[in-house]
């Protein structure tokens, strides 16, 4: 972050966890710590489970909380017979105005191919929201050497259904599934060199302007650490997105560190 003139992001996804009433409950601890003491340089991201996100986005505009809100996971369709699925227009209509897709556990858990998650992100762009791409190799992969190659065929892929300018409007989170939810961290000498490997081929496929994250099991502890690497501008956030205070910690390590006081 100390390289890039990029304006860091922090996204929090809260998964299957927390119901409306303790969604509202952590959007107003959240609400209140940042009217108090606002972050100057970080943009900050909630992603609650769909049956929390309309009474997350009333709060978030009656009580002016400068927070954006997100979606776990949207139809690549409009509307229809998808039991089950959400549509971008539904979420839209909410004030929802960010999406992530194809998270490793879609992935894996519900089967989202490369080809559905080329076809939601060209829906989620098209419909002009901002979009939130996850890659990252499995455990075999990093031990094989192929995480590169891997990496960048699903970066490839996704990215095929869009027009070069619409390609720098994505944002993309490199989350290595090994480090998702065990607590063990991708050291800073992996998350340097992925990073670097993501804008590279990023540039190659003509998306030059966008954000890339890194997650996976970071934590306000090294939150700081990671976010003076330089090669990624922000964190996707899980576990330490559900208490205000991890995540306002890591927001602020972002802020600091942009800012020059790391
Ligand atoms: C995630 O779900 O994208 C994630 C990074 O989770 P955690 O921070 O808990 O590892």
């Amino acid at each position: 972050m100390t390289n890039r003139a990029t304006r860091p992001l922090v996204m929090g996804n809260w998964k299957m966890n927390l119901d409306f009433v303790e969604a509202l409950h952590l959007v107003q601890e959240l609400g209140v710590v940042m009217h108090h003491s606002p972050l100057e340089h970080t943009d900050l991201v909630v992603v609650p489970p769909f049956v929390d996100l309309r009474t997350v986005c009333s709060v978030v505009e009656s009580e002016q909380i400068p927070l954006g809100v997100g979606a776990q996971h949207v139809s690549q369709f409009e509307s229809g017979a998808h039991t089950g699925e959400v549509s971008v227009s539904m979420l839209r209509r909410l004030g929802v105005s960010w999406v992530i897709v194809g998270h490793s556990e879609r992935r894996t858990h519900y089967a989202m191919s490369d080809e559905v998650v080329t076809a939601t992100l060209a829906t989620v762009v098209g419909a002009g929201m901002n979009a939130v791409l996850c890659v990252g190799e499995d455990e075999e992969r990093r031990q094989g050497g192929e995480y590169r190659s891997f990496v960048g065929a699903q970066l490839a892929s996704a990215l095929s259904g869009l027009s070069d300018v619409a390609r720098s409007t994505v944002t993309v989170a490199y989350e290595p599934l090994w480090a998702i939810g065990t607590g063990v961290s991708a050291s800073v000498e992996q998350i340097e060199e992925m990073g670097s490997f993501v804008r590279s081929t990023l540039d190659d496929l003509g998306a030059t302007g966008s954000r890339i994250l890194y997650g996976g099991s970071v934590t306000e502890e090294n939150a700081g650490v990671i976010a003076t690497i330089g090669t990624v501008d922000g964190f996707l956030v899980g576990g330490a997105s559900l208490r205000a205070s991890s995540f306002l910690a890591i927001g602020r390590a972002c802020d600091d560190c942009y800012a020059g006081k790391r």
